[in-house]
């Protein structure tokens, strides 16, 4: 009897593919298993679902497999369980949600446990070699040396940057010799834990929160709320330590590790085990590694940035996610997925406990911890001797500033410098101005590609926009009336930089944004410096506000708010109650008093009171409230559609059609098609569509009723578009 199978390969059509399957291959077949195929004139791995006697393709349709990549599954079952649910949830094809839980190397066919791994050593002859021979070949001599001390792996060849040609000569002397190794997996940590470090004593909050934790089995999920400061990171090592003592791995995924070395740091330094770190910032092998080591066990803890939500453990125990309001933790192309909603959900498949972990909770956690559907614990002191935060606002309407600073806000500022400590100023626009403006016409420089004006990076000599990438060097004159008085148009954290420097000459300043951390290791560089002391001003973007603790900090700046309390976004609110908490938590961390001063023209702005006066958490409940009222989410779900096209009436027939069969009665609600809040964007016209459900599982069948008339519309054709199933932004 014939045998086939159905295959998910990572194309857009959303649907598995059915191939033939040769005698030779038969008994090799299982679910879950790589698999390479004939698509089109391509080549295609993907992941065998499903193996069947029949097949509703005529036999000269359909094809042979080409081979057959594993002998075991490549994913666990709970996580190959966990792609499938999403490929649904996010209404993609299983072959992309597959992909995107597989390391690229694997994707192209990498062996997922290489039995042996190639080293480098001497020979004997080489042991009994005299170095001075090399004298002249420091290349050589330098790999002899270090071969001396001990043999080499190929990997570590390669990332340590020996020289290839160095290799070859040692290999002709006869003094190094390739051997090959068997890989052994090591799970000493499993027996026997070594703890190198000694725990703070917890306070009586965090040791609440560890006991309740600690007392948890099998699936469930809790909110640790806590106000930056007060010991989560001290209560998840904690926690930790139970999980590893009872022989099993911890996925800790957090928003991006180039931001939080010291957090990676403090677990390294509590614990002796192997601990994979993984983020985007890896070759394709090193990544592989990590995911074989996770997968082995051999790794006891994983830490890891949204993607490394889908690495295999061999002895699963627990998921944390911190700063799980973060929104890095939604991906914004391709399968929009969001990590924090399927950490819970893998939580769930894999039977294991999920910590969701925040000073600013989003409000989709929120509603389910006051729900009850999550454990809810709260630290509400911060650990140690740190004192509560004093905030103020500066009225800065009709007040004269000085590069965007009102006389208070330098008096505070000399203040607390001049009593020897650290300053943070914040303002969320890098750059030298954000606009370029003609001083005799008075016309500002927008992008030819984008509804969006030119930004002014001036020790670049470039302007820049900031959504498409589009360069050029600065004009020496203006586009529309010719004159060369041109000038940067508002304030970027360049120029604060720059301004900061002439008014406090003494006071060293550093700026910390995407310009400035650029380069690999620049930002420890900078992080270190501050923390020396080396530097007194700190001025920077939202990476200032992520997770960094600065103890000398005593006066935090916002220097210009008012963009983010009117943004067209719902979640705009939400967002600025999260940003300005995490600002201000940076200020007095230790035994200094900190204050937080916000400069605004909307002094009475009803959100802004409202969250100064009560603090994050009754602020994100009164939101809440306000989303249920708008029947938003997440009381109500949302997807949106967006379309973009070179002309905007290619978009908008796309979606209007879209529209007409989309369900219509009173638990649905359609918006659109409008535009998206920036128009136009690279050249193309963007158009959005929402629906909104009252029922997440009326969403979910509604919507898959109509996708496949949806993708059969001749309007495709015209544009691009895609789905983004409960959307964080929506520009
Ligand atoms: P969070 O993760 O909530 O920002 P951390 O766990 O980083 O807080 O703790 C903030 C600071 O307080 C750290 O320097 C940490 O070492 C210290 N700390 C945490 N818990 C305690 C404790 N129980 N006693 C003393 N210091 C603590
Ligand atoms: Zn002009
Ligand atoms: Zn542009």
């Amino acid at each position: 009897m014939p045998v086939y199978v159905e295959v998910a390969l990572p194309v857009p059509l959303r649907r598995n593919f059915s191939y033939r399957v040769a005698e030779k291959h038969v008994s090799a077949l299982a679910v879950g298993l790589r698999v390479k195929v004939p698509f089109g004139r391509q080549q295609l791995i993907g992941l065998i679902t499903a193996i069947t006697d029949q097949c509703d393709l005529a036999e000269n349709q359909i094809k042979n497999i080409t081979q057959v990549l594993d002998t075991q599954a490549i994913l666990p079952d709970a996580l190959y369980k966990l792609t499938l649910w999403a490929a649904r949830y996010y209404f993609t094809s299983q072959g992309q949600m597959l992909s995107q839980a597989l390391p690229v190397a694997l994707r192209k066919g990498a062996d997922t446990a290489p039995q042996e791994i190639t080293q480098y050593c001497l020979t004997s002859q080489g042991q009994a070699a005299q170095v001075s021979m090399l004298n002249r070949a420091p290349a050589q001599k330098k790999l002899f040396d270090d071969l001396k001390d001990h043999p080499l792996t190929h990997d570590e060849f390669v990332s340590l940057e020996y020289s290839k040609a160095a290799l070859k000569a040692l290999e002709d002397k006869g003094w190094v010799e390739r051997k090959a190794r068997t890989i052994t997996i090591d799970l000493s940590w499993r027996q026997q834990l070594d703890i190198t470090e000694t725990p703070h004593k917890l306070n009586k909050q965090q040791a609440v929160a560890v006991s309740i934790l600690n007392q948890q089995q099998g699936f469930n999920c809790s909110l640790l709320e806590g106000v930056t400061g007060s010991g989560k990171t001290e209560v998840y090592l904690s926690v930790l330590e139970a999980i590893l003592k009872q022989g099993k791995q911890a996925l800790i995924l957090v928003p991006e590790i180039g931001l939080t070395p010291q957090t990676i740091n403090r677990f390294k330094r509590r614990f002796a085990v192997n601990i994979a770190v993984i983020h985007s910032g890896l070759t394709d092998n090193q990544r592989l590694d990590a995911w074989r080591q996770a997968r082995s066990g051999q790794a006891a803890i994983i830490i890891g940035t949204r993607s490394a939500l889908f690495t295999p453990m061999l002895f699963p125990g627990i998921i944390i996610l911190d700063e799980e309001h973060d929104a890095s933790f939604k991906q914004q192309e391709g399968v929009r997925y969001h990590a924090r909603d399927l950490a819970v959900m893998r939580g769930h498949y894999e039977d294991i406990p999920v910590i969701l972990g925040t000073a600013t909770p989003s409000l989709e956690t929120l509603q389910n911890a006051i729900s009850g559907r999550y454990h809810h614990l709260t630290l509400g002191e911060r650990a140690g001797a740190a004192q509560k935060v004093k905030q103020g606002i500066i009225d800065i309407t009709n007040q004269p500033l000085k590069n965007g600073m009102s006389s208070s806000l330098i008096n505070e500022m000399r203040m607390h410098l001049d009593a020897g400590n650290q300053v943070l100023l914040f303002l969320n626009r890098r750059g030298f101005a954000p606009a370029l403006l003609c001083h005799e016409c008075g016309h500002l420089h927008e992008c030819d590609r984008c509804d969006a004006f030119f930004t002014v990076h001036q020790g670049l000599n470039e302007i820049c926009c900031h959504h498409c990438g589009n360069q050029y060097a600065i004009p020496k004159q203006c586009h529309q009336c010719g004159s060369t008085m041109l000038m940067g148009h508002g304030l970027g954290t360049e120029q604060l930089e720059q301004a900061l420097t002439t008014l406090f000459p003494t006071y060293p300043v550093v700026r910390i944004d995407r310009d400035t951390t650029r380069r690999k290791g620049s930002l420890e560089k900078q992080l270190h410096g501050i923390h020396k002391g080396e530097y007194k001003i700190l001025v920077g973007t939202q990476m200032l506000a992520k997770g960094h603790h600065f103890p000398d900090v005593t006066l935090v700046g916002l220097l210009d708010v008012d963009g983010a309390l009117f943004s067209a976004d719902f979640r705009a609110p939400e967002r600025f109650g999260q940003l300005y908490t995490q600002v201000s938590g940076r200020a007095g961390r230790a035994d200094k008093p900190g204050k937080v001063l916000l400069q605004t023209h909307q002094s009475d702005n009803v959100l802004l009171r409202s969250l100064l006066r009560q603090g994050y958490g009754d602020f994100a409940r009164e939101q809440l409230k306000e989303r249920q009222l708008a029947q938003l989410p997440p009381a109500w779900h949302m997807i949106l559609i967006r379309a973009e096209a070179h002309s905007a009436a290619d978009a908008d027939a796309f979606l209007t059609k879209v529209s007409q069969l989309l369900p219509q009665d009173k638990a649905f609600e359609i918006i659109g098609p409008i535009p998206a809040p920036l128009d136009r964007k690279a050249g193309k016209y963007r158009r959005q569509l929402m629906f909104q459900a009252k029922t997440r599982q009326r969403l979910q069948l509604e919507f898959e009723k109509i996708l496949n008339l949806i993708e059969q519309l001749p309007e495709t054709k015209k544009c691009r578009w895609s789905i983004d199933r409960d959307p964080q932004d929506l520009m």
